[in-house]
């Protein structure tokens, strides 16, 4: 246990305050995580956009009481009773004291770089070895800077061996993290061209990787890799290979529907679990590592056996009686569990939580230890409910405090616990897999059609701060989530942008936002079309109206009657849509000097083509014009309220123009409106539907209403259970829509109907329930809309709210 005394001699820095030493438990770097105790110390961070030293005061007043800063804050003396400690930097304190408690355990310790696969081969090695050991791993993908020593960090007297991945993205970060890990072993899974921009050559990215095994005492990859076999045998470093040519030391062979292993003059044969080439390499670089362990042919094929898919994601997903779930019930371990848990205390949509939880089996420790563990994650995170099932978990029921109930096996549960008492809660459903929750999934969730919309979170965080990291750091976002969030469901988008500080919401009519605030949204929205009516609506839930018209202003104006009120001025510089012009300024100003109560919080402007580089003078001349137009205003009104023009085309290519904050809208869902094809843009939303009856058509009949489709040749057809009332449009008739089915592109037969639709899957392995895909990642919205000759925007906000949402985000 290292105490905070200890700190500056592992750590550096000087200490700023000091009342009395403490141990030191749990690390922090993210202010919003809700477990944080007296034995918790917290790592102030300043990135280019985040500064952790704004959140010390805040983390104090939840109980912290140990810092490590980069610079003082004010008035620190007032954080009574805490230990405040000054450092250059905190990423390489937190490295320096993760480095110092790895030191003190001398378990074998595997760590796995490379370009793809190091997730899996990580989690299969845990499938692998955690039924002889006590394992310890990162949870998650968190392979960076910051993830591999939090990780690391939970290293604890009763593992036997770690597993560590670690990612980087430029050089000079390896050594680093090789300093935290310390593997004894490594394993180089791939290399490919993630991350290629941060080195100046595929060469010298092998090179940095490789600093990961300075000290290890063996390295494990696969010989058939030529660039990273010759960097490695270069480097002098003692290895140990597989592959399929002859000079490895596991040379393997595949046969018809198994492969052949051969290992110091012994063969044995595997069949594995998979058929794709990258679940086969990553199995082989698993099973490479079993041999070099010394594991037994027996252990290795039946353990391969059993090797299970890694989802790597939980859902999000509407449940009965207005309950939302989320289901998480692909695998189960301590750290997953708090990952989980702290998910679902970022979801505000609802107020009570519950969780219903299995046993988490072969965690290495014992029941008792492990329940307790439970217990103590249960409780921090504030959970409500708590519903525990199997021998365990009933075994210790007495650790739980609050309301508990414990259920033997999930059939006693779903036999005896009467469901109606679940309203309007949020629910964690995590079970080991043996538990077969998704049996309580289904009961809970509520029934979804064929037809899903999927959302990824993931991808859309990733999007909003690539748009941050073309901002300059002070620039305010807005984001639009109006039109039900472009589709995607507006709560829970604008619950997660809540939780990663964009600074306003947009939205298009006061009912959007007055729904938004019942979902807990407490961030300043704006409200685009403002009526008479809505007024009252938009006091009562503090929201802000645009006002674009002398009608709208003087009607709030006598509305409010001297109250105070937030407004947005809108001007129009040349979209000719809403807007103040020119002519008006004078008497827009004359109004809002002799209404002082009425705060202009912001002015802006559209541009009419900001997507095109033919409209670029115009766009110029408007935000001049908009400059001088605010400026009148601005000075005037004795304060500078923001300034804003920029939409997503107008952030990615006018940037110039992005005053005091840009107002995004369809790039977070990572669709680029604007010719330029950024690259960086993930997909947020993906379509589905499924197949539901597969039948043979002979050359000549006709397929569908008004016999519309006449099959040229014989062919086999599918109807699919989507139509244009979920929003697939009838453009997409005969021929001119394409879907995507078990990865191979099917046209539109006939007429689309109602809720359902018929594709040509001549040639095509096609089975009733299989997935069809109607846009997403593979089949990008831009090619859909263009299909029928219209924009990505109509597309995705015809999507019908019939049509369910899930939101998926990473687990683990
Ligand atoms: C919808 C909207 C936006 C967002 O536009 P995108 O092109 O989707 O980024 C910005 N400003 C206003 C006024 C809008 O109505």
């Amino acid at each position: 246990m290292i105490h905070f005394s200890q700190l500056p001699n592992i750590a550096g820095g000087k200490i700023l305050l000091y009342s009395e030493d403490r141990s030191i438990r749990s690390l922090i770097i993210d202010s919003r995580k809700t477990t944080a105790i007296p034995d918790t110390l917290f790592f102030a961070i300043t990135g280019e956009r985040h500064d952790g030293h704004r959140y010390i005061r805040e983390l104090y007043t939840k109980g912290v009481r140990q810092f490590i800063l980069e610079h003082g804050i004010e008035n620190l003396e007032e954080l009574q009773g805490a230990n405040v400690l000054q450092v250059e930097s905190s990423v390489d304190a937190l490295q320096s004291i993760v480095a110092f408690h790895r030191s003190q355990f001398s378990i074998p310790v595997i760590g796995i770089t490379g370009s793809n696969g190091k997730t899996i081969i990580k989690e299969w090695l845990f499938q692998m070895l955690s039924k002889q050991l006590s394992v310890v791993k990162n949870p998650g993908s968190y392979n960076s800077q910051v993830g591999v020593p939090l990780s690391v960090w939970q290293i604890q007297s009763h593992h036997q061996i770690g597993i560590f991945e670690a990612g980087i993205s430029r050089p000079n970060e390896m050594q680093k993290l090789a300093r935290v890990i310390r593997p004894t072993i490594g394993i180089f899974s791939t290399i490919g061209s993630a991350h290629d921009e941060g080195f100046t050559d595929r060469e010298q990215k092998i090179q940095e990787k490789l600093k990961l095994f300075d000290l290890a005492e063996i390295v494990i990859y696969c010989k058939d890799h030529q660039p990273i076999d010759q960097a490695i045998a270069a480097s002098n470093r003692k290895c140990f290979t597989w592959g399929y040519s002859s000079d490895a030391n596991i040379v393997v062979v595949k046969n018809a529907s198994d492969f052949t292993v051969s290992y110091e003059h012994q063969n044995f044969s595997l069949s594995l679990p998979f058929s794709d080439p990258a679940s086969i390499e990553n199995c082989f670089h698993c099973i490479a590592l079993l041999l070099w362990l010394k594991y037994d042919h027996i252990y290795i094929q039946e353990s391969v056996k059993t090797l299970r898919t890694v989802h790597m994601r939980l859902e999000l997903k509407e449940g009965i009686n207005h309950c939302q779930l989320i289901d998480d019930t692909y695998n189960n371990d301590l750290a997953g569990l708090e990952i989980s848990l702290q998910f679902l205390s970022h979801q505000h949509q609802r107020t009570r939580k519950r969780v219903i939880l299995s046993d988490i089996l072969e965690s290495g420790l014992d029941k008792k230890d492990l329940v307790r563990q439970i217990a103590t994650l249960i409780d921090q995170n504030k959970v409500d409910n708590f519903i525990g099932i199997g021998s365990a978990l009933a075994e210790y029921k007495n650790m739980f405090h609050s309301s508990a109930s414990f259920f033997e096996t999930t059939e006693t549960f779903l036999n005896t616990f009467d469901t109606d008492h679940l309203h309007d809660e949020m629910i964690l459903i995590k079970g080991a897999r043996s538990f077969q929750f998704e049996k309580i999934v289904s009961r809970l969730q509520r029934k979804v059609h064929g037809t899903v919309m999927e959302i990824n979170l993931g991808a859309l965080v990733h999007n909003l701060n690539f748009f941050r990291s073309r901002l300059n750091s002070s620039t305010r976002i807005m984001v639009m989530v109006k039109a039900f969030a472009y589709g995607s469901g507006s709560n829970e988008i604008a619950n997660i942008l809540q939780y990663h500080k964009v600074d306003y919401l947009g939205v298009a009519y006061a009912d959007e936002g007055v729904d938004l605030r019942k979902n807990h949204i407490t961030l300043p929205i704006m409200v685009m079309n403002p009526s008479e009516e809505s007024f009252d609506s938009i006091l009562t839930y503090n929201l802000e109206p645009e006002v674009y018209s002398f009608k709208i202003l003087k009607a709030l104006i006598y509305f409010l009657n001297g109250k105070p009120c937030n407004v947005h001025v809108k001007l129009d510089t040349g979209m000719h849509r809403l807007g103040f012009e020119e002519s008006d300024l004078d008497e827009l100003i004359r109004l809002l000097v002799a209404n002082p109560t009425i705060k202009v919080a912001s002015i802006f402007s559209h541009l009419a083509g900001a997507d095109e580089s033919q409209h670029d003078t115009f766009s110029t001349q408007q935000a001049e014009k908009f400059k001088s137009w605010a400026d009148a205003i601005a000075a005037v009104l004795g304060y500078r309220p923001l300034y804003h023009i920029l939409n997503t085309p107008g952030i990615l290519r006018l940037a110039n123009f992005q005053f005091d904050m840009v107002r995004l809208g369809i790039g977070l869902y990572g669709v680029d409106p604007t010719a330029e094809k950024f690259q960086e843009l993930k997909p947020v939303a993906t379509l589905k539907t499924i197949v539901s009856q597969v039948r043979k058509i002979n050359k000549g009949e006709s397929i569908g209403y008004g016999r519309r489709g006449v099959a040229g040749h014989d062919l086999t057809l599918a109807t699919i259970a989507v139509g244009y009332a979920d929003g697939f449009s009838r453009a997409f008739s005969r021929g001119v829509g394409q879907v995507l089915i078990n990865g191979k592109r099917a046209p539109v037969m006939g007429n689309v109907c109602m809720d359902m639709s018929m594709v040509d899957v001549t040639g095509v392995d096609v089975k009733e329930g299989d997935e069809v895909i109607l846009f997403g990642t593979q089949l990008p919205i831009q090619e859909i809309a263009s299909s029928i000759k219209t924009i990505p925007y109509e597309i995705l906000t015809n999507t019908s709210e019939r049509v369910k949402r899930v939101f998926v985000a990473e687990s683990i």
